[in-house]
């Protein structure tokens, strides 16, 4: 087989083959996933995994329901999106209609990075303006346009003219003020849970405050769901919702398709006809009746069974746990249904990142898959399938209880 590559050459060969420093991965010693089955991973030697980071398996690994509907529409029909097709256009529907109803069109992606760059370009067709106002740490994507517009990427001293940033508060502090001196801001865009800034918990009203210092600058206001949205934060599937925002675009991705490439950005159809005015949007692969199929299942799964409510239980209990962990190394536990950061503390001369390391690999030890993420590295993040029930949490905190204590 083309694909079989032993075990032991593959950390070298993907090196070699594949750029090697440029694309890191994850864990000390590299995982070799075989299967994935609900939030159980598995790897080539047999050893089982919790899942409790892959976001894109929102309904959970290998979900039949998803593979049968890509499945079966590659076996009839896959082309690309310049075609009419009765999938893709009631998936645009189906995602406008959980959407605040000034939000009234939908234009679809490949990626996060494409749909942050497609509203991106609108904004500044829109506006007129050419910079873009980040938080302080934020992720937005890989183009070149979204590596300026992610702070949490730039190398130490860099920061490119067009960008200015503000700071996503952890005190009470509600009304933001960036640094926009000199610049005519198109767009001001943030993460709904400012999850690369650390999982922030923002005091109530700062999200409102910031479409509001959009407005007055002359820009438009993008949440930026791509991690934090589909049902994460509950039924209302969309994180802002919770802060009573309406923004002027909203992204889309990750979960979209559980793993079947498709993003989207949202908004209102006086912004988009602006850019149509003067350029035509096509993008290959943005919802090919495959990638519409995959998208409508996991709208199914989500409503048919609940998750997104149970989302919001089980984080709740999962916090609950957390909490009661009662370490030196760990601190404040923040987030919003199932996705959680806890602080890691430093351990005497240990710097809380190499604390925060150490407790990562230790949980891989265990058989339990999580992630870091904040400025410092040092926020442990907790961001799993959607299928979680109140025994998966608590056998997280468990795991994590074992190693705090080691
Ligand atoms: N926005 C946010 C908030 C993200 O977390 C990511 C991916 N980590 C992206 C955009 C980019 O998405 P993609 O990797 O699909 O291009």
């Amino acid at each position: 087989l083309a694909t079989a590559v032993p075990e032991r050459e593959l950390p070298a060969r993907r090196a070699a083959a594949m750029g090697g420093g440029l694309s890191p991965l994850f864990y000390r010693r590299p995982l070799e996933l075989v299967r994935g089955e609900g939030t159980w991973l598995y790897a080539r030697d047999g050893r089982r995994y919790l899942d409790a980071y892959n976001n894109v398996a929102v309904v959970g690994h290998a979900h039949p329901a998803v593979t049968r509907a890509a499945g079966r529409q590659l076996g009839e029909l896959n082309t690309h999106s310049r075609y009419l097709h009765g999938g893709i256009v009631s998936l645009a529907e189906r995602i406008l209609a959980t959407m605040p109803p000034e939000l009234d069109t939908c234009l679809f992606t490949t990626s996060g990075t494409e749909a942050n760059e497609l509203a991106w370009r609108l904004a500044t067709e829109y506006t007129g303006g050419d910079a873009a106002i980040i938080a302080e740490h934020a992720y937005h994507g890989s183009s070149k346009w979204m590596a300026d517009l992610s702070s949490n990427e730039w190398p130490p001293g860099h920061r490119p003219p067009h960008v200015g940033t503000f700071a996503a508060p952890r005190d009470s502090v509600t009304t933001p003020t960036f640094s926009a001196e000199g610049l005519r801001p198109a767009l001001v865009l943030a993460d709904s849970q400012f999850t690369s800034e650390g999982i922030l918990d923002v005091p109530a009203g700062f999200l409102a405050g910031l479409v509001e210092s959009a407005h007055a600058a002359g820009a438009l206001y993008l949440a930026d769901e791509v991690q934090s949205g589909y049902g994460r934060s509950g039924p209302q599937l969309w994180r802002f919702g919770l802060a009573g925002i309406t923004p002027d675009l909203v992204t889309l991705g990750k979960p979209m398709g559980a793993g079947y490439p498709i993003g989207a950005v949202v908004t209102r159809r006086e912004i988009a006809d602006v850019l149509a005015g003067r350029y035509e949007y096509f993008s290959t692969f943005a919802a090919t009746p495959a990638a519409a199929a995959a998208g409508h299942a996991v709208l199914d799964v989500l409503e048919l069974t609940g998750l997104p409510t149970r989302a919001v239980e089980v984080g709740a209990h999962l916090r609950r746990g957390l909490r009661a962990l009662d370490s030196p190394v760990l601190g404040e536990v923040r987030g919003t249904g199932l996705l959680a950061g806890i602080d890691v503390l430093p351990a005497g001369d240990v710097p809380s990142r190499e604390v925060a390391r150490s407790l990562l690999e230790a949980l891989v030890e265990r058989g339990v898959l999580a992630g870091l993420t904040g400025p410092g590295g040092d926020v442990l993040k907790v961001r799993p399938p959607l299928v979680w029930e109140t025994g998966h949490a608590d056998e997280f905190v468990a795991r994590l209880g074992e190693v705090v204590r080691a």
